[in-house]
């Protein structure tokens, strides 16, 4: 007689099987397999690099600069970023134990969480979040712990929502502000709310601040680590993606205490190594001489958000003034319909993809995210198109 097959084991760790798909690639996939489509759905800027940042990095390569830098990344780099921090929030690191060039916002997310986490830590965070805050945290053996936010309080954490949240486990707080998906930014005092929280409760916080320069209020960025007590509990991670049109180059930055930073670099140099050389030497340009971009693109961005928040309100979808960032999310409420329901349908019938609200969590239901990063025709016309889809599933019509 023969041995019954013993069961396979499965090849697929259980932490990343609990990972749920993306719920954007979806309509990814939909979206390119569909002709004519205006896309409000990717969050990036629709600005190609400017000239000056791509020259450096073309003469980095004729100079053959195609080697791995330091672990840290270039001195020149962290030198320059740290008189950038400086200038800008007037606080201070030291470019040698306190700042860590990595591939982009999301090496330096990974790296925190896999730095500070032990299993079963939670991590406490306002929702609608970034997609991959769940994942991340999840992978690093931490348990994510939403705190839902609402439309009207313009979806602003209250920090008397997150201290509900707090249990013995809570290890750190994780905070996007501008905020993707909602646009919303922290306030100061919000701001100094959670401050009181975090060192109440022995937190540390992980402030994601890569919307930083694309803030639209006349009170500016509330730079987290720059609020009393908060420089040496906070892990800032920054970048060059959003504010310099930079996606594609994959460089970073994480500014933060010299023990966490000692950490994250023994995690990084086994996984990473170093950012690459030729991004970092763009990215030092960025910073050198990039400010005039930086200011051009806000502009354009402004007008766009004043576009489409007042077209998204003239067609019937409330929607809150996003301080930051360029996403728009309206309710789609008066449709009845749910986030993704209204998404499928707006991509099918009038072919403008948009986010369901959902993807970013449960609090997420019920609303879309717009990226106003397309160009002011496309908005127009991908408003009209909206406008007849609204009207044609308006709720009781
Ligand atoms: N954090 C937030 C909130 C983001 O929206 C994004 C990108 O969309 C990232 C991190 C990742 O940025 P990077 O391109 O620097 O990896």
């Amino acid at each position: 007689m023969t041995e019954p097959p013993t069961p396979r084991r499965s090849r697929v760790s259980q932490r990343a099987a609990d990972i749920p798909p993306s719920g954007i690639r979806k309509f990814f996939d939909l979206l390119a397999s569909t002709e004519g489509v205006i896309s409000l759905g990717v969050g990036e800027p629709d600005f190609t690099t400017p000239w000056h940042i791509r020259e450096v990095a073309i003469d980095s390569i004729e100079r053959g600069h195609t080697h791995y830098t330091s672990n840290l990344g270039t001195l020149e780099l962290r030198r320059e970023l740290s008189a950038y921090l400086e200038r800008l929030y007037g606080v201070s690191y030291d470019p040698n134990t306190e700042l860590l060039i990595t591939t982009g916002v999301s090496e330096g997310l990974d790296l925190s969480l896999r730095a500070i986490i032990d299993p079963g830590d939670e991590v406490v965070s306002p929702e609608p979040s970034y997609v991959a805050y769940f994942p991340v945290v999840h992978m690093a053996g931490g348990k994510f712990v939403p705190v839902p936010t609402k439309m009207e309080d313009e979806f602003r954490v209250r920090p008397e929502e997150i201290e509900r949240k707090l249990t013995d486990r809570s290890k750190g707080l994780l905070i996007n502000n501008p905020s993707n998906p909602t646009g919303s930014v922290l306030d100061m005092t919000t701001a100094e709310g959670v401050a009181d929280l975090a060192e109440k409760h022995d937190l540390i916080v992980l402030a994601d601040e890569i919307y930083d320069r694309l803030v639209y209020e006349e009170d500016g960025h509330v730079f987290f680590a720059a609020l009393t007590g908060m420089r040496d509990r906070t892990i800032t991670l920054g970048g060059f993606s959003k504010a310099y049109a930079m996606t594609g180059w994959r460089v970073g930055y994480v500014a933060a205490p010299a023990e966490i930073i000692a950490a994250m670099t023994k995690v990084h140099q086994y996984t990473m190594m170093s950012a690459p050389t030729v991004s970092q030497e763009a990215a030092v340009e960025a910073l050198r001489n990039g400010e005039s971009d930086v200011q051009t693109m806000l502009e354009a961005y402004g007008q766009r958000r004043r576009l489409l928040v007042e077209g998204l309100r003239h067609i019937g979808l409330p929607c809150v003034d996003p301080g930051g960032a360029f996403y728009a999310f309206p309710s789609i409420a008066p449709t009845g319909m749910t986030s993704e329901e209204f998404a499928e349908k707006l991509l099918v019938e009038e072919k403008v993809a948009v986010v369901p609200g959902s993807v970013f969590g449960e609090s997420g239901e019920g609303f879309v995210r717009c990226c106003y990063a397309a160009s002011i025709e496309d908005l127009e016309e991908a408003l009209e198109r909206m406008g007849r889809f609204v009207s044609r599933h308006r709720k009781g019509t």
